[in-house]
C-alpha cells in the first residue's frame, strides 16, 4: 500500500493528529485481523459516490478506499547530522511515497514550541522552511555519496551517464536552497532521478494546526501550495464521539466535513490514486488504482489471478451507473462497454472482470 509519512517539528500537533485519524480509521471495521504497526495509521477515504452505489444496489457493507499514514518521530533541526533520532528519522520518511507536513498555526502560551520559544507567537514559513532545510540537506548528502561510485561505475557502463548527469544538476540546484521536485527534468531525466532515493522529490502536502477560531479563513501558500487547515483538537475530539454528536459539533464549528476527511482525500489525490467500483449484493467496494492504470492492472487489485487470466472489462461509467439507476438500465441504454486490455480505467467506472481462472 501506498504511504504518507507524518512530519512536523515537535510540539506541532502531529501525535494529536495521527491519534484522531487511527481511532477514526476503518482498521476495526474491514481489517479485524490486522495486526499493524502502531506507527501506521490505514485511513478510509472518504467517497459520497460509495453511498450513491449503495442506494441502487443495497449491499450487505460498504467498502471505501483507504490510505496509509506513517507517524515519523518530531524532526529537529540538525537532524542531517545524525543527532538524537535524526537518522532514524531519515530513515523511515525514505520509505514513504510522499510527506504530510504538519505546521502549528495555533497558539497556546502552554504549549512551547521550539525549546526555549513560547507558544504564544507562530510562524509557519519559518517552521516549515526548517524542515526544508533538513531534508534538503539530507538530499544532498545522499548525492554527495552516490556521485563518486555513479562516477566510476558510468567509465564502464555508459547507461549511466544520464543518471550521473542528473545527479550532479541535483546537487547544484539543492545547494541553492531547492527542492528536487522543483528542478526541471525532461521525463527521462525525472525517471533517472527517481533511482537517486531522494526526500525532496516526494509529493509533499501541507497541514495548518490551526485554532479553533481560524478553522475558516483562507492561508497564505507555503512553498507554492495552500495548506489544508485543520484543529488536531477538534479533530481529535471529533474522533471520540458518536456519528450524531459529531455532526452535530461539526454543524457548531460551520464545517461541512472533518478535516480529516478532506485530509485523507487530498492524500489520495497526491499519491496520484483514484478508485474503480465493484457493485452487488455482498457489497459496494471502492478500489484503488494508480490513473492511467489499465483494465488488467485494475483487475490484478482485486486478485493476482484476474490480472493474469484477463479477457474483458465490463464497465460502465460512474455518471451513466447512477443516472441510469444501475446495471440493468444501463445495459438498457446500451451504456455498459465490453473493454479489452488496453482500455485505461477513468476514475469511478463501475466493473465487473471476466477472467479464466
Ligand atoms: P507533536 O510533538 O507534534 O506530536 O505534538 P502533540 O500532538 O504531542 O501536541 C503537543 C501539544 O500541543 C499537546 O499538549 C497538545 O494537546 C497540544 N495541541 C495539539 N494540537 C493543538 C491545537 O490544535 N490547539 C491547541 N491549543 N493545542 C494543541
Amino acid at each position: 500500500a501506498l504511504s504518507i509519512g507524518i512530519v512536523g517539528l515537535p510540539n506541532v500537533g502531529k501525535s494529536t493528529l495521527f491519534t484522531a485519524l487511527t481511532k477514526k480509521g476503518g482498521l476495526a471495521a474491514n481489517y479485524p485481523f490486522a495486526t499493524i504497526d502502531p506507527n501506521v495509521g490505514i485511513v478510509d477515504v472518504p467517497d459520497d459516490r460509495l453511498q450513491a452505489l449503495a442506494d441502487i444496489v443495497h449491499p450487505g457493507r460498504i467498502v471505501p478506499a483507504t490510505v496509509e499514514f506513517v507517524d515519523i518521530a518530531g524532526l529537529v533541526k540538525g537532524a542531517n547530522e545524525g543527532e538524537g533520532l535524526g537518522n532514524q528519522f531519515l530513515a523511515n520518511i525514505r520509505e514513504t511515497d510522499a510527506i504530510c507536513e504538519v505546521v502549528r498555526y495555533f497558539k497556546d502560551p502552554n504549549v512551547m514550541r521550539e525549546v526555549g520559544r513560547t507558544g504564544e507567537f507562530v510562524d509557519p514559513a519559518a517552521d516549515a522552511d526548517t524542515i526544508m532545510t533538513e531534508l534538503i540537506l539530507a538530499d544532498i548528502q545522499t548525492l554527495e555519496k552516490q556521485i563518486p561510485k555513479l562516477e566510476k561505475e558510468a567509465r564502464r557502463d555508459k547507461e549511466l551517464a544520464p543518471k550521473l548527469e542528473v545527479a550532479k544538476r541535483l546537487v547544484a540546484w539543492l545547494n541553492e536552497g531547492n527542492r528536487a521536485a522543483a528542478m526541471e527534468m525532461t521525463d527521462e531525466e525525472r525517471a533517472a532521478a527517481k533511482g537517486l532515493f531522494l526526500l525532496t522529490m516526494k509529493p509533499m502536502l501541507y497541514v495548518a494546526n490551526v485554532d479553533e477560531d481560524m478553522l475558516g479563513e483562507e492561508l497564505e501558500p507555503i512553498d507554492g501550495v495552500t495548506p489544508i487547515p485543520i484543529c488536531a483538537k477538534v479533530e481529535a475530539e471529533l474522533s471520540e464521539l458518536e456519528p450524531e454528536d459529531a455532526a452535530e459539533y461539526l454543524e457548531s464549528l460551520g464545517l461541512e466535513r472533518p478535516g480529516l476527511d478532506v485530509l485523507a482525500q487530498a492524500a489520495y489525490k497526491l499519491l496520484g490514486l483514484q478508485s474503480f467500483f465493484t457493485a452487488g449484493e455482498m457489497e459496494v467496494k471502492a478500489w484503488t488504482v494508480r490513473q492511467g492504470a489499465t483494465a488488467p492492472q485494475a483487475a490484478g487489485v482485486i486478485h493476482t489471478d484476474f490480472e493474469r487470466g484477463f479477457i474483458k472489462a465490463e464497465v460502465i461509467g460512474y455518471d451513466d451507473y447512477v443516472e441510469l439507476g444501475g446495471e440493468q438500465g444501463a445495459k438498457a441504454a446500451g451504456k455498459l462497454r465490453i473493454e479489452g486490455k488496453d482500455y485505461i480505467m477513468a476514475d469511478g467506472d463501475v466493473v465487473h472482470f471476466r477472467f479464466n481462472v
